[in-house]
């Protein structure tokens, strides 16, 4: 518990009405969006300012109590469960749009401002901030700058460090960092922006974010190939790659995942398709028209029996909100839903694709799976009750599998949803003991009292 004098520090800092602190809302506040134990904290601060997050940053390194810091807590991989001793620090009032900056195509902006928020304001000038998580109608910037999210663009435009030209931020000590800049290059100094992206709010809390923007494509052609066989659908995905083009969006959906999607959202999905690609190509109309053609006939080379065309923004709006809206889908099916998103590269779809089929037998769970295939980032989905407690050990030791067979791919433990608490136990599988050790050490030097996120990355002991 922290004592009522630190809740009335609290308090002052940013006003009654902005802390809370009974059970009802520690509750909201003690988990994410990923299957892990939940943990209440002691309290959940909302600052309206910088200096507001600054003051409270100092507060917390002289008492010793960690923060964990929370945008949308949308996050897969327990980034945002806290400690409970400590203290939640919430950023939706700190959403401002501070600049868009049209001739130098950058944008700055405070941690909790909603993704599509600052993708609609750069979209009205032109521009565009190509990182679209799936659920950017919610999540928070500085989120996905502390998670390096990435979404259904990875392909063709990148992750989020592919935007992010400069932070502000406080460290553990309540100091005010700047790195990066709004200039096209910089080389000053220790790439501490990049450090600091992926960092989960084990590193420092983020402030003011400045975001690359570039020119919005002048076209755009969206497509669902169908397919008889998953096999044939995952083999496209590599063809297309082989062929030199580079769709912006590349999605990958299962016959599960198909008919609980189609189930959900209505969008005319064929449910009897054993796999489907979603595919957009964009840029300049020509070129759209031109690998629009050669998608589509890749596709049909490749054994799709159906290729169906978005002929208006309203039926490309709908592929969208349908592939969109995937987990939601599917986590109607079972209490209990646990999204991965191991990583392989993309010549190795195929063999994935065969091996959850694989491990979805041998360990009798369900598993849907749809994921940006383009990016090697497919999202194995296992439905389950995590109160069965025989089933959900299958389901752990499924997981294990599925790690297993993605590094022995040449893979990754995460594309883009973090290592949080989730993936921690897993780490050394991937990075060898040395990486830990030397992330470990780097932590310990900037957050001596371990006061930020503790726990999450790098395991409970610092
Ligand atoms: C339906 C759905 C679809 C999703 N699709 C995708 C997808 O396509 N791609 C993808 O990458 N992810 C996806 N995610 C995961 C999630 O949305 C992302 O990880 C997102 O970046 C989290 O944003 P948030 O605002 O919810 O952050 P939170 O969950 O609140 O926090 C995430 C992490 O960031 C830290 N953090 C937050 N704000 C700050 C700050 N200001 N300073 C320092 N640290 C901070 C937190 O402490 C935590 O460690 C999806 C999640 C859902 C539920």
């Amino acid at each position: 518990m922290i004592s009522q004098s630190i809740v009335s520090e609290l308090k002052k800092i940013v006003g009654p009405e902005h802390l809370l602190t009974e059970r009802e809302d520690m509750l909201t506040y003690s988990y994410d969006a990923a299957v892990l134990d939940s943990q209440m904290p002691c309290a959940a601060v909302m600052p309206g300012t910088t200096q507001e997050v600054g003051k409270i940053v100092s507060l917390c390194h002289e008492n010793r109590i960690p923060i964990t810091v929370r945008g949308s807590g949308t996050n897969l991989s327990g980034g945002t469960i806290p400690e409970a001793t400590g203290i939640v620090l919430l950023t939706g009032r700190l959403n401002k749009i501070i600049e868009i900056n049209e001739l130098d195509m950058y944008a700055v902006v405070q941690p909790g401002v909603v993704t599509a928020t600052l993708a609609a304001a750069v979209e009205k000038k032109g521009l565009f901030y190509p990182p679209d998580p799936g659920s950017q109608a919610v999540s928070t910037l500085g989120g996905n700058v502390a998670e390096n999210a990435g979404g259904l663009r990875g392909l063709k435009y990148g992750v989020t460090k592919d935007y992010v030209m400069g932070l502000h931020f406080f460290d553990a000590q309540g100091r005010y960092v700047k790195t990066g800049s709004r200039t096209v290059k910089c080389a000053t100094g220790y790439n501490i922006t990049g450090l600091m992206t992926g960092s989960e709010g084990t590193l420092g809390i983020l402030d003011e974010i400045i975001l690359k923007l570039i020119p919005a494509p002048k076209a755009r052609q969206a497509m669902v190939a169908v397919y008889d066989t998953m096999d044939a659908a995952s083999e496209t995905v590599a063809e297309i790659i082989a062929a030199h083009i580079v769709p912006a969006t590349l999605e990958f959906l299962d016959n599960f995942t198909i008919r609980a999607v189609e189930d959900y959202s209505h969008a005319g999905l064929p449910v009897d398709a054993a796999a489907l690609l979603l595919i957009e190509v964009d840029g300049h109309p020509a070129v759209v028209a031109e690998e629009g053609e050669k998608v589509e006939a890749l596709c049909r080379k490749m054994g799709a029996k159906d290729i169906k065309r978005a002929e208006t923004d309203a039926e490309r709006d709908k592929i969208w909100a349908a592939r969109r809206s995937a987990l939601s889908a599917l986590a109607r099916l079972k209490p209990t839903l646990v999204l991965e998103d191991a990583t392989v590269p993309r010549s190795k779809i195929p063999e994935m694709v065969r091996a959850l089929q694989e491990i979805a037998k041998t360990y009798k769970i369900d598993i849907g799976t749809f994921g940006h295939a383009g990016d090697g980032n497919l999202h194995p989905t296992i439905l389950t009750d995590r109160r069965n407690v025989e089933e959900f050990k299958r389901v752990e030791e499924a997981i294990e599998a599925i790690f297993d067979k993605a590094l022995g791919l040449g893979g990754t433990l995460s594309g883009e949803h973090g290592t949080g608490i989730a993936k921690a136990p897993f780490l050394e599988k991937e990075t060898g003991w040395s990486s830990i050790l030397f992330s470990r050490q780097l932590r310990q030097a900037m957050d001596p009292h371990n006061i930020l996120n503790p726990g999450k990355i790098t395991g409970v002991s610092q």
